[in-house]
């Protein structure tokens, strides 16, 4: 069995990039299960997506924790813990970047002991970069066709129109070419065994009451009223001994505009409505943002 991951952020077609190589192997005669995993309102928020594909049935269920490949279409994902990317990652799992530097460079970088690859930026195609790492993965596993590709893509992206689905179809087939070297790298896990699974940690999230939580909308610029701080489950906090008062990095790429810059240049996080997509901590030029997790905050104040 084929077990592939896709990360990125939200808005750059992770979701649809697992969709589109699912069809593909469906259209090699393979079985196949594809899902993304992300919570709601998740634009510039660190998502996943894994695809599993085999010539017979598939039985395994829940996040691919052994990937043969893992394919990241935005590289500061890449340090972020809470992403996940390197999660699971054995000598045999081969790793791709979207990324301007060379593989071996994150090779070294992250001292991994597999396969690194780098899609270049005019392969990765810019911000479709999910549909790039799509045409990638296709072309790796060493089993799809090109045609098979292209098939699923229109399948998958047809129905946005003829102008998105041409940017596409050049992303996916731009890096399916550029990795022709690579044909067959990936090559299928063997099964997993369930000895020793763990089940994931459990989340509680409090409840709000149904004026909230099944609100009817009817009204503008409500947004404010929706404490989406509460969907948090890392808190981002400023060192500001070490924030340089850039002034506009964070609050202007937090894609809640929950950083606000006082006129002294500092930057305060509004945690009702910060939503933890750690985005501000992935951009900030001198790291002066940590993210801590909210459960270990709240055992601590207990
Ligand atoms: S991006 Fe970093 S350095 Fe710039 S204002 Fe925000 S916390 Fe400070
Ligand atoms: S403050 Fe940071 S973690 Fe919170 S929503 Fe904005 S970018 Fe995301």
């Amino acid at each position: 069995m084929y077990r592939i991951r896709f990360h990125g952020r939200g808005g750059q077609g992770i979701k649809t990039a697992a969709q589109a190589l699912g069809t593909a192997f469906f259209l090699e005669g393979f079985e196949v299960q594809d899902a993304p995993r992300y919570g709601a309102e998740r634009r510039g928020a660190p998502i996943f997506a894994y695809v599993r594909a085999a010539r017979a049935p598939i039985q395994e269920r829940g996040v691919i924790a052994r990937p043969d490949a893992v394919l990241v279409a935005d590289e500061t994902l890449v340090p972020v813990p809470a992403a996940g990317v390197l999660q699971g990652l054995a000598e045999r799992t081969v790793l791709v970047v979207a990324s301007s530097e060379t593989g071996e460079t994150w090779r070294e970088r992250l001292a991994l002991p597999g396969p690194v690859l780098a899609l270049a930026p005019d392969e990765a195609g810019g911000p479709l970069a999910g549909m790039a790492c799509a045409g990638a993965a296709a072309r790796l596993v060493g089993v799809i066709g090109r045609e098979r590709l292209e098939a699923a893509v229109r399948e998958e992206i047809g129905k946005l129109g003829a102008a998105v689905l041409e940017r596409n179809l050049a992303a996916a087939l731009a890096a399916y070419d550029a990795l022709a070297p690579h044909a067959g790298l990936v090559a299928e896990g063997a099964p997993v065994a369930a000895a020793g699974y763990r089940p994931p940690e459990w989340i509680e999230l409090p409840r709000d009451t149904a004026h909230f939580a099944a609100p009817d909308i009817d009204a503008p610029a409500t947004s404010v009223a929706a404490k989406t701080g509460a969907w948090r489950t890392l808190r981002p906090v400023i060192d500001y001994a070490r924030c340089n008062r850039c002034s506009w990095v964070c609050g202007t790429l937090c894609p809640d505009s929950a950083i606000a810059v006082d006129a002294d240049r500092t930057p305060r996080i509004d945690y009702d409505h910060c939503k933890g997509c750690m985005v501000c901590l992935a951009v900030c030029p001198p790291h002066a943002i940590a993210a801590e997790p909210e459960r270990a905050r709240a055992e601590a104040a207990e």
